[in-house]
């Protein structure tokens, strides 16, 4: 296995650390992809966090970088990354599974603006990330293909929808990662696997070639082990796409010069909404509450406030986002493309056994609350009640923003949960995302960056900005991320002569070693 001397593999690196070995010419694309395919080789069996792992396309790419390397040619700081790729995302020719049966053998025709954009700045994607099914759920257990395990602790999740990602880029699998946002999906798998993650701005990154859950909602967006490496790759993914009607025109092109400049003077308001008296573990609070002093002892002007309607926020969402959803989905039907049952009668019997057999049990319950909610009788008292409470959290955002830069809080109410503990009982599911779902209402942007651990594990801030404060944003959580030198990682085990990763739990076949 190829390790960066100090235990930290070649792909475990930050980007920037990363930028600064090619630069010196110490390293190449081809060595850092070889690297990371070896670690996914040797610690993928354990973690799950891959569907697909494009080794061929990864090499063949990276030598090309290397060849621009050597010709000279201009390339972007995040040439020769590799990043781990949410498998929602379309990839020409690359199968594409939204973490569902139902496309199991679905090999898209196009690539999606973002994946187009990645290949542009001369990342390398070294695979597709497992994910809860349709991005619906919080822990990566709603796979159709089995769920990844938090590396720093197998019995555990590793958050989700994005766990994969999550997960890959904590392992050391890969540099960077892309997930997707919808109600908390990168910042609470971010926080529960001790990365960075951030939810832009609705409209900052392109939804073309994202396969809809929640189309108001949905968000794409960057996870990284430093705040400097997810400002970067927000920056190389963000910008106006005509495909996207939803896509802003104009947006700030510049979100990493100035993030050194502090948080002095910055005004943060302390949301009481999300630190409320019970549900939070109190180690993740301790955390969180050291994290707001550290703000203030770097300058920051920190005050309380209230944003009742945040408190009605997670119902809304979990009407709003399934009605969606049901609408979303009904364009999987066996006719065009993925699943489609053998030996139906006729096609409504095709139809409903394609569906019945491709789809999972979370998405059903989706589908089935979604189309209750919308129907006639019901639209106004649940879907109409829901979209009104939207604008309440948009005003309340709204009115904070005229007196705060930032709105903090915890970004998940508990640290990682084992696995299993809550597939069973979906309300306790939901509520994982109590403290993520309010700013996708709202559209506005939002980071979970690493507060320290709780019990071994890692606990996540999050910082909460207005529409397009992501400069502000990542200003403040690289200000706190310097002063806090988070620099722990997951303990490596080896077993049976392979990198296994397992600190707190039981460890699955006979420990050899145990790496500091
Ligand atoms: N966990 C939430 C859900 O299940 C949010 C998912 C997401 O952001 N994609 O809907």
């Amino acid at each position: 296995m190829s390790t960066s001397g100090a235990g930290v593999p070649l792909a475990g690196l930050t980007a920037g650390e990363l930028a600064e070995r090619f630069a010196r010419g110490e390293t190449t694309a081809v060595e850092v992809t070889g690297a990371a395919l070896d670690r996914i080789r040797a610690t993928d069996d354990l973690l799950h966090a891959f569907l697909t792992v494009t080794d061929e396309q990864a090499l063949a790419d990276a030598r090309a970088v290397d060849e621009a390397r050597r010709r000279g040619e201009p390339l972007g700081p995040l040439a020769g990354a590799p990043l781990a790729l949410k498998d929602v995302l379309v990839t020409k020719g690359t199968r594409t599974t939204a973490g569902s049966r139902i496309l199991e053998e679905f090999r898209p025709p196009y690539d999606a603006t973002v994946v187009a954009r990645l290949r542009r700045a001369g990342v390398i994607v070294v695979g597709k990330t497992n994910m809860d099914e349709f991005a619906m759920g919080s822990s990566t257990e709603n796979s159709g293909f089995g769920p990844t395990r938090n590396p720093w602790d197998p019995t555990r999740v590793p958050g989700g929808s994005s766990g994969g990602s999550a997960a890959a880029v904590a392992a050391g699998q890969a540099t960077l990662g892309i997930g997707t946002d919808t109600g908390g999906s990168i910042r609470q798998p971010a926080s529960l696997c001790g990365i960075v993650g951030v939810k832009p701005t609705y409209g900052l990154v392109s939804r073309y070639g994202l396969i809809a859950f929640a189309s108001s909602l949905d968000q794409v967006g960057p996870l990284a082990r430093d705040v400097r490496g997810a400002a970067t790759l927000l920056e190389a993914i963000a910008g106006h796409d005509p495909r996207d009607s939803t896509s802003i025109p104009e947006v700030p092109a510049d979100l990493t010069s100035g993030l050194e400049r502090g948080v002095e003077g910055m005004r943060i308001g302390r949301v009481a909404e999300l630190f409320p008296s019970e549900g939070t573990e109190p180690g993740v609070l301790a955390r969180v509450n050291e994290a707001v002093d550290r703000l203030e002892r770097l300058g920051a002007r920190v005050e309380d406030c209230s944003l009742p309607s945040f408190e009605y926020a997670l119902s809304a969402y979990y009407l709003i986002a399934p009605a969606e959803a049901s609408s979303n989905l009904a364009r999987y039907d066996g006719v065009r493309w993925g699943l489609r049952v053998k030996d139906a009668t006729d096609v409504v019997d095709m139809m409903q056994r394609t569906r019945e057999n491709g789809f999972g049990a979370e998405v059903k319950r989706r589908i089935m609350l979604g189309t209750y909610a919308l129907s006639a009788g019901y639209y106004d008292a649940y879907y109409g009640q829901a979209q009104r409470v939207r604008t309440l959290v948009l005003r309340d955002l709204e009115r904070a923003f005229e007196r705060f830069d930032l709105l903090v809080g915890p970004t998940t109410p508990t640290v990682a949960f084992p696995l299993g503990a809550r597939v069973d009982d979906p309300l306790s599911m939901y509520l994982s995302d109590v403290f993520t779902v309010p700013v996708n209402l709202a559209g506005n942007a939002a980071v979970s960056v690493p507060a320290g651990l709780s019990e071994g594990l890692p606990v996540g801030l999050q910082l909460i900005a207005p529409a397009l404060g992501e400069a502000t944003m990542l200003r403040a959580a690289w200000a706190f991320e310097q002063d806090l030198g988070f620099a722990e990682r997951p303990r490596e085990i080896i077993v049976d002569d392979r990198v296994q990763i397992a600190p707190n739990g039981d460890s699955p076949g006979a420990i050899k070693e145990v790496r500091p």
